[in-house]
């Protein structure tokens, strides 16, 4: 459009704040801000760098990476053309750019999102590009600068996008563990995966002005809530009235502070030896290679491994199912009779003690959480808890965890680890809350901080999805060692009516959705995002609770047994392995071919 509009229209501009016409090279000086109203424009990553840097001192990090489409994902155009199309219109090869440079002379690693590019959304590569950027940042022992731009997770690239928040979150974590400092700036608009990952777990969290930032974005709380949203609703000014940043920084001021926080750093810290890297995931070449399968990590084999049958207890029943279109076994996924994670506690473990409360004001329903015994064994179990009546469901929030919920999780993963017990996570939830109340508590950081609390934590984590797996939600409960699968449940970046809503004409397209999304435990095993299913009786958990039990016992004691006996180091470093190798684009032979 830009190209060919006439001469004219590319010398004025006109503000969305308050909509003057404004002399573009004039704005342009004023670093894209409004000189009428003040309104920030938005930047694309080249321009932000250009403003951000010091003259001379940028220098970009490769962003060239295998062409990916992991799920061979189609709504009503097929993703590669979207990507070319993003390619050509923004002249960059992603939705990031990274580079070193200095700011005041400090030097740094930047992490620029773009929002022009597919929304800025957070697809396979965008993960593996921020994660080698965090990656250089602790080879270099230099601070890591994220300035974010997002929608949220691309569900082009279906769960292995969703996966890309654990991978950046333990690149984060290393960072916390090297003592070096980490920095986001939020900038207009971050939501989703983004929000609830590296824009929220880093040291320090400034915006810009004029910035909104939250998980759910405004849409579809006004939709689940059927309310207006309070004035001002997640906005930077908002966001620092309720302690989720450190500051609002106006764009003409955004290097300063960056140089001041830079310089605060640099002194009185002992020079610390160089922490070891996590090793590139072995999985990579594998995935390269295939296309289909994916390296394990290397923890001690249960049986013959990870397969979805081969030689563990729960082989005696096949676990192919039939082939049911994925949008009935959403249906099955969410049917009210499927055992709950109360249900679970009571028929896979013994001597459940419920812990309650996050110590910061709350105790979310839609969680619970304790002590129990499994085969004699203890552990820390916690799950998502739905209900099989309405007045049960809504007791519990439908199982969407408010952030009180996430807390509380956190809370209890800490004390396990302490403990030196296992931790056993059962997922089931739709999402986390996308409520008001939930955003104003800070629902994008306590998921954050879920995902990266999981990627560092020495104890055996075992996690389960035993009905919905819902994007960030689930996630702040499954980043673990062995992630197991129920046949018939469905774990997915976003639910198939909202990924119709916004690529196909409207939500009627679910089913369509749901099939594209590639969100049942045999597209999620084939893409290892699962380590194996747990196959339900027929037809379905519901409808033999007994069965399903002692299936999900066996299956739980086959993954857990072996993960003892590894020391809380190597546990740590193979958990990471399993998440990095999400972060490289898979090049199967299609992609390979082209
Ligand atoms: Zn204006």
């Amino acid at each position: 459009m830009t190209a060919t509009a006439p001469r004219e229209e590319q010398l004025w501009s006109r503000c969305t704040g308050c909509a003057s016409l404004l002399y573009r090279k004039r704005l342009r000086r004023n670093l894209d801000v409004c000189p009428e109203c003040g309104a920030h424009a938005r930047l694309g990553a080249p321009e932000r760098l250009r403003q951000l840097v010091d003259p001379g001192s940028l220098r970009l990090l490769p962003d060239r990476l295998p062409e990916a489409d992991p799920i061979d994902f189609v709504d009503v155009l097929p993703y590669p053309h979207r990507l070319t199309a993003a390619r050509a219109s923004t002249g960059l090869a992603e939705a990031v750019v990274c580079a070193t440079a200095t700011i005041g002379g400090h030097p740094a690693v930047l992490a620029v999102m773009d929002f022009r590019f597919l929304g800025g959304s957070l697809g396979c590569a965008v993960g593996e590009l921020i994660t080698r950027a965090a990656e250089r940042a602790l080879d270099d022992r230099s601070p890591l600068i994220l300035v974010t731009a997002s929608g949220g997770a691309r569900m082009q690239e279906g769960a292995l996008s969703l996966m890309q928040m654990a991978t950046v979150s333990q690149a984060i974590a290393a960072l916390r563990e090297a003592g070096l400092l980490t920095v986001s700036v939020l900038t207009d608009p971050t939501y989703g995966g983004v929000a609830a990952s590296f824009a929220t777990n880093t040291d320090l969290v400034l915006a810009e002005s004029g910035a909104r930032m939250g998980f759910a974005g405004p849409r579809v709380i006004r939709q689940v809530t059927g309310r207006a949203l309070p004035e001002g609703f997640q906005t930077a000014d908002f966001l620092l009235r309720h302690g989720q940043i450190d500051m609002v920084v106006q764009r003409r001021s955004l290097r300063g502070r960056l140089t001041a926080l830079l310089a605060a750093t640099r002194t009185g810290r002992p020079a610390r030896p160089p922490v070891p890297r996590q090793e590139p995931a072995p999985g990579h070449e594998r995935l390269a290679d295939d296309g289909s399968t994916v390296a394990p990590a290397t923890i001690p084999p249960v049986g013959e491994g990870r397969g979805a049958s081969a030689g563990t207890p729960t082989a005696s029943a096949d676990p192919a199912p039939a082939a049911r279109d994925p949008w009935d076994t959403v249906r099955v996924a969410r049917n009210p009779g499927r055992p709950t994670t109360l249900d679970y506690l009571d028929s896979v473990f013994d001597g459940f003690v419920e812990l309650h409360g996050d110590r910061l004001g709350g105790d979310c329903p839609a969680v619970v959480g304790g002590v129990a015994r499994l085969d004699g064994r203890h552990v820390m179990v916690i799950g998502h808890q739905k209900g099989h009546t309405t007045a049960e469901l809504v007791a519990r929030n439908f199982g969407m965890s408010s952030p009180a919920g996430h807390r509380k999780a956190l809370r209890l993963m800490r004390l396990a680890a302490r403990l030196g017990l296992p931790v056993v996570t059962l997922v089931d939830t739709p999402g986390a809350d996308p409520g008001v109340g939930a955003e104003e508590q800070g629902q994008a950081a306590a998921i954050a901080e879920n995902i990266l609390t999981l990627t560092v934590l020495p104890t055996p984590v075992l996690a389960v999805i035993t009905g919905e797996g819902g994007s960030g939600g689930a996630l702040a409960l499954a980043v673990a060692d062995r992630v197991l699968m129920l046949q018939h449940a469905v774990y997915s970046v976003i639910s198939p009516e909202g990924c119709a809503a916004i690529l196909w004409p409207d939500r009627s397209a679910a089913p369509q959705a749901a099939r594209a999304l590639r969100l049942t435990a045999p597209d999620l095993h084939r893409l290892g995002v699962v380590d194996e299913i747990v196959p339900e009786p027929a037809a379905a958990a519901h409808d033999d609770p007994t069965e399903t039990a002692r299936r999900l016992r066996a299956a739980l004691l086959a993954n857990l047994l072996p993960l003892l006996d590894v020391p809380p180091a190597m546990l740590v470093r193979l958990r990471r392995q399993r998440f990095r190798r999400f972060g490289a684009p898979r090049t199967g032979a299609r992609a390979g071919a082209r």
